[in-house]
């Protein structure tokens, strides 16, 4: 255990600092408009490997259709998913939707209070609980996820592998003995803020850093060797062949697919029939195709590949187009305008498959 390298009247001049920098220059962001537990949920799970940028757009049209847990409970799934619709990691909208019809159905219609009732909420972990109730209820608890322990690990100079069991359990107490300040959410928002816009990643601004003075990192010159880079699990190459079928009205079929890369990738949403393959795509496709589809004979043209990124899969989308008489009529299956693919819930994944059409010479 790293010994507590400030007195409890440094802890106190270094709390008041950064409290005093994070209400000055603090970002205006939609989900600090009001403590609304319900509006810093929502961010809290949109913002979990996701860039700011890239959620304030989603967050803005999610809030003016679903403004509050109520009227997420009583959506449709199939609503809340296009909503979400691009943001990827699809089973964070499901469990969001989940735990709001559990809040309405047994909390009535209310976010608990403590830890213990948050937890037992689909989806929601300790960052986003402690998160959460501290920010909208003033609950002290120490929020701790990459951000934050990035900046106690540089304060204390701790070297290795942030998230090395035994150096995390570490982050997580300090974060909560030094949550203890008033109000908490300000404290975990100032220690976020901090890392994200001055404590950064690759080159901290220590020489504008409002707290480099109680900074270990800082003083020893070790800024650039902490945290010790992560070790990469080996990425798994996977190749997914998948088919548009147009018609002579322009549409095409979605279907919702039980293979096995069907949740990684297309997360249980609509998507073009698409199967793993290996040594063969175009045969291996056709196969597909008569197997599930139950399509005889098809000329599949090859339209441009493109990679699509998924945790520790590195994947190849292969597209095919292939003209169609008539597009089959089975269950689990949608057949539409290829122009209006938005109009149902897609992945990331089946948005880049259909754009390969446009990026391919003319067909
Ligand atoms: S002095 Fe530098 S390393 Fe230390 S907390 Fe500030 S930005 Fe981070």
């Amino acid at each position: 255990m790293t010994a507590p390298f400030l007195s409890p009247p440094q802890l106190k001049s270094f709390q008041k600092r950064l409290l005093e920098w994070f209400r000055a220059y603090k970002r205006d962001l939609p989900w600090r408009a009001n403590r609304d537990p319900y509006r810093v949920w929502v961010a809290e799970v949109m913002l979990q490997q996701t860039r700011i940028a890239a959620v304030l757009p989603y967050y803005e049209r999610f809030l003016k259709r679903l403004p509050d847990v109520a009227s997420l409970a009583s959506a449709p799934i199939a609503e809340v998913l296009k909503l979400w619709s691009g943001l990827g990691y699809y089973s964070r909208a499901r469990n969001l939707h989940r735990a709001a019809k559990e809040i309405v159905a047994h909390r009535n219609g209310k976010f608990p209070r403590t830890l213990d009732e948050t937890l037992e909420l689909p989806g929601i972990g300790a960052y986003t609980a402690a998160a959460v109730l501290s920010i909208a209820y003033d609950v002290p608890l120490g929020v701790l996820d990459g951000n934050v322990a990035r900046v106690l690990a540089r304060l204390h100079a701790m070297r290795g592998q942030l998230r090395e069991p035994r150096r995390w359990r570490e982050l997580a107490n300090i974060a909560q003995e030094w949550v203890a300040c008033d109000p908490p959410g300000d404290w975990n928002q100032a220690l976020m803020e901090l890392g994200e816009v001055i404590c950064t990643p690759q080159i901290p601004r220590c020489e504008i850093c409002p707290v480099s003075k109680w900074c270990r990192a800082y003083k020893l010159g070790l800024t650039a060797k902490i945290p010790a880079p992560r070790v990469k699990r080996a990425s798994k190459p996977v190749k997914i062949a998948a088919a548009i079928l147009r018609d002579r009205r322009g549409r095409t079929i979605l279907v919702k697919d039980p293979g096995a890369h069907d949740q990684v990738l297309f997360s249980r949403m609509w998507q073009f029939p698409a199967v793993e393959v290996a040594r063969d795509p175009r045969a291996e496709l056709e196969k597909h195709l008569r197997t599930t589809l139950g399509i005889a004979s098809v000329d599949l043209q090859e339209l441009p590949s493109a990679r699509h990124g998924v945790t520790f899969r590195n994947i190849t989308l292969l597209p095919f187009l292939a003209h169609i008489g008539q597009l089959p009529k089975l269950p689990r299956t949608r057949i539409l305008s290829l122009e209006n693919l938005s109009q149902v819930p897609i992945s990331n994944a089946t948005r880049k498959i259909a754009a390969a059409l446009s990026r391919a010479p003319a067909h």
